[in-house]
Parts: structure tokens; C-alpha cells; sequence
């Protein structure tokens, strides 16, 4: 098939599929697929059966997949079982929503021009849409490509039961290349394609010291402060002030970004002021001097992090008492080539030595993920980003973790490519949540393109 072929009818497909997919993205933003709220099962079965519904529509088999937890809509449209396969995955769960926050009803679907509001529009509702309408028309096209899809509803807690899930289906799962559309760009004027994710290891760090709070006047000078050790412990892992672990050996893994890299970071349209501004943050690291620093400590360096110490007292004023126990509550954003699992060795080993009686529990851990900078896939998706949106992406890394991401990486063994068109100003996991008709129109290009490149591989 040639271009023009493809090509001819796309634009006026487009605008004749705005109707329905406005009317198919309202009914899934009124049905509040909370994934954290227990009182939304239902809301979310019946998202998911929606969902499913729709694939069936396309004329792909659906089926709502059981897991422990909420199910997984798997579904697959074959052409031709010689043709090669992209498995696309979105999420169909949202974010909880404060009303009282929201200038509309965060689960009404608001529609003001090009500008569609709602919980769940951007992050993953909309871009879910955007790519199943563009599998529709490759199809009807005759693209010589398969297409499997799956819609998690669990990713916004966690993706508890993904690996259950992919686990017990890689029969069905074979393919020979993963899309993934649930990122954001850095800046509406410059497509952005991640193809790098950190991972993550939490703490509780634990000291008890005595049975209950007792009076200064009596016990201090005497007693031990277990808030002040846990403080001095953390002193000792990092500078609070540059970041930088004092752990030994923790950064002994970490393969740097290259120059290439980090250049593709800075072209991404990322300015330090603005990355100030969306996060409101009043002042940063003064170790933070150019805008290739900020971007590589948050996209491919390393982190320790301090978010809680408990114990104590807390309320208004100063109570005199000396508490008996204080838990701090650590995080490390780890990068490619470190292990969770090391870094939890190196942590536990080292507070051991400095402080034996604070405890260590290691809770949540997700491997980092790094994909393809260069190779036919990203090639594919620079070309697709050019077509649709008239400019190359910058190549960037994420500096959250995904943890669904790594679990497809591990079952599925085939490359994984990020075609997001999350926007900053779209409100994700934030109040006012909205997408909009130019990323969609241009989502829809960009998915053809990218379909149309990757069916030519072998
Ligand atoms: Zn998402």
C-alpha cells in the first residue's frame, strides 16, 4: 500500500469520528472508575464492561479478564495471524477527585470548545480512546498489523495484580511490540516520547525506646530521643541540602545518561522556571545551576528522600515530653541498573551499623525500566510525533516509576515504546483534569503513522 493510499481519507475521518468520540470519552469519565475507593467496584466493573464493549465494536474479541482484584479488559483484533503484532495498553481507573476543588463536577463531562473536563479525560481515558480510534481506521485501512489491547483499572493504586494477571495470560499475550500512552509531554509545543522510568524502594525506619512519653523534667538529659537519632540516621544517609546519599556504595550501579541524552532532555522545551511554577516550588537545590542539572536529578539520577517522621508531639505549642518511639518514612527513586533489592541490603546494612536498634522495613519495591533511545521502535515513534504534530520529540525519561511498565518488560520480552499526549496543562492526578480535540486529532495521526511504520518491520 502506498502513503497516499493510508493517508487520503485520514483527515476527514478525523472529523467525522469527533462526535463519537466525544460522546464514548463523556460516558466513560460519568462512570468514576476509582480504583482507591472500595464504594466504586461497581463503577468499575461496569467502566471495564464499557470498555470492553467498545473493542467489541471495532470488531475485536473482548473479554473482561479475572484477577484477585478488579479484572483486566484484554482484547485483540486479528487481520492476518502472519502479520506482526503491537499490544497497546492504557488504564481505564482515575484518580479520587475533591469536588469542592473542581470549578465543575469532577464525574460530569464538560465540554467547552476544544476543551473536555473531567476526571479521568487526560490520565487515561482520552489517550485510550484516541489510540483505539486510530486502530480502527488502520484497520479498515488494511494495515498489515495486529493489535491487542489492555485496559488495566488498577494502575492509579499500584498495579497490584498486573503481573497476576500477566502471568496466567502470555498465551495470549505473544507480541511482538508494546505501546504504551499514559505519559506527558514537557511543554505543548514540543512532543515528548519517554522511553526511561525510575524505580522505587520504600522504608519505615523504626525506633522505640521507651514505653510511653514521659515528662522532660523528669527523664530528659537521661532518656534517649528516639525522633533525634532517626533525625541523626537520616544526617548521616544524605545532604539534606545538595541531595546526595552518603550511603556507601549506593550509587555503584547507576549507568549516568550520555551527552546524547541529556541533550534530548534539554530540548524538550523544559525550562527550570516553569518546572518551578507548575510545581510551586519557591526555591530548589542550590546545587540546581542549569536546566541540565534539574532535569538530570529528576530523570536519571538517583534519589533519597525523607517524607514523614511521626512520634511525638504535634499539636499547637510545645508539649515537654520525651517520645518513646518515631517512624520515618523513606523513599529512594532508584535508575537503571540499581536493584531495589541491593539498595535495600545497602540501606538496612548501614543503618544496622550506625544506629543498631532503629528498624528497617523495607515496604514497596519497583524496578526501574529503560527502553529504546535509538532503534527501528524509536525511529518509528520520531517519525510518527513529525507527521502528526509537525516536530521531532525530545527523548526524555520520567522520573515516576510505572510499575505495569516493568512487568510487560519481564512476561512479554518485546520493546516498549511511550506515544503519550498527556499535555502539563491538562491537570493530571490534579483538580480540573481536561484533555483536549488537537492532542486527539493529532493523537489519532500519530497512532496511524507509528501502526503504519512498525507494520513494515520484521
Ligand atoms: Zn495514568
Amino acid at each position: 500500500m502506498n502513503n497516499n493510499g493510508l493517508y487520503k481519507n485520514l483527515d476527514r475521518y478525523i472529523r467525522a469520528a469527533r462526535g463519537e468520540f466525544e460522546d464514548k470519552l463523556a460516558t466513560l469519565v460519568e462512570t468514576p472508575s476509582i480504583s482507591s475507593d472500595p464504594e466504586r467496584r461497581d463503577d468499575i466493573r461496569r467502566c471495564g464492561e464499557i470498555a470492553a464493549q467498545y473493542l467489541r465494536d471495532l470488531g475485536a474479541k473482548a473479554e473482561m479478564i479475572h484477577t484477585p482484584g478488579y479484572p483486566v479488559v484484554m482484547g485483540s483484533l486479528t487481520t492476518d495471524p502472519k502479520n506482526p503484532t503491537v499490544t497497546i495498553y492504557n488504564h481505564l481507573d482515575v484518580q479520587p477527585a475533591d469536588a469542592s476543588e473542581w470549578h465543575k463536577a469532577p464525574f460530569t463531562f464538560y465540554k467547552a470548545g476544544d476543551r473536555y473536563e473531567g476526571r479521568g479525560t487526560t490520565d487515561d481515558k482520552g489517550p485510550a480512546l484516541t489510540a483505539m480510534l486510530a486502530v480502527r481506521y488502520a484497520v479498515e485501512n488494511g494495515l498489515p498489523l495486529n493489535f491487542k489491547f489492555i485496559w488495566e483499572l488498577e494502575e492509579e493504586i499500584g498495579s497490584p495484580n498486573f503481573e497476576y494477571f500477566i502471568k496466567r495470560n502470555k498465551g495470549h499475550l505473544q507480541t511482538n511490540s508494546i505501546l504504551v500512552s499514559d505519559t506527558i509531554w514537557i511543554s505543548r509545543k514540543q512532543p515528548a516520547v519517554p522511553y526511561g522510568l525510575r524505580g522505587l524502594q520504600t522504608f519505615l525506619f523504626k525506633l522505640e525506646t521507651h514505653a510511653k512519653d514521659v515528662h522532660s523534667g523528669l527523664v530528659g538529659g537521661v532518656a534517649r530521643n528516639p525522633i533525634g537519632e532517626l533525625a541523626q540516621v537520616i544526617s548521616q544517609c544524605y545532604d539534606a541540602k545538595t541531595g546526595k546519599v552518603k550511603i556507601p556504595g549506593f550509587y555503584d550501579d547507576v549507568t549516568p545518561a550520555t551527552k546524547a541524552e541529556v541533550n534530548s532532555f534539554v530540548n524538550s522545551g523544559f525550562t527550570t522556571k516553569g518546572y518551578q511554577k507548575a510545581h510551586e516550588l519557591k526555591s530548589i537545590r542550590p546545587n540546581m545551576k542549569t536546566e541540565a542539572d534539574v532535569l538530570k536529578a529528576f530523570m536519571a539520577a538517583p534519589t533519597f528522600e525523607l517524607h514523614g517522621i511521626t512520634g511525638g508531639y504535634s499539636g499547637p505549642g510545645v508539649k515537654t515530653i520525651v517520645p518513646y518511639h518515631a517512624e520515618a518514612k523513606v523513599s529512594t527513586r532508584l535508575v537503571p541498573n540499581q536493584r531495589p533489592a541491593k539498595i535495600t541490603k545497602l540501606i538496612k546494612d548501614f543503618v544496622k551499623a550506625i544506629n543498631p536498634d532503629v528498624k528497617v522495613e523495607a515496604t514497596q519495591a519497583l524496578e526501574p525500566f529503560i527502553g529504546d533511545f535509538e532503534g527501528p521502535y524509536a525511529d518509528a515513534a520520531r517519525v510518527a510525533m513529525k507527521f502528526a504534530f509537525g516536530k521531532e520529540p525530545a527523548f526524555t525519561r520520567e522520573g515516576g516509576s510505572i510499575g505495569a511498565v516493568v512487568t510487560m518488560q519481564k512476561h512479554l520480552k518485546a520493546p516498549i515504546t511511550f506515544l503519550g499526549l498527556s499535555l502539563p496543562e491538562h491537570g493530571y492526578h490534579a483538580k480540573n483534569e481536561n484533555y483536549d480535540w488537537g492532542q486527539t486529532s493529532g493523537g489519532i495521526k500519530m497512532f496511524v503513522k507509528y501502526f503504519e511504520e512498525i507494520s513494515k518491520l520484521k
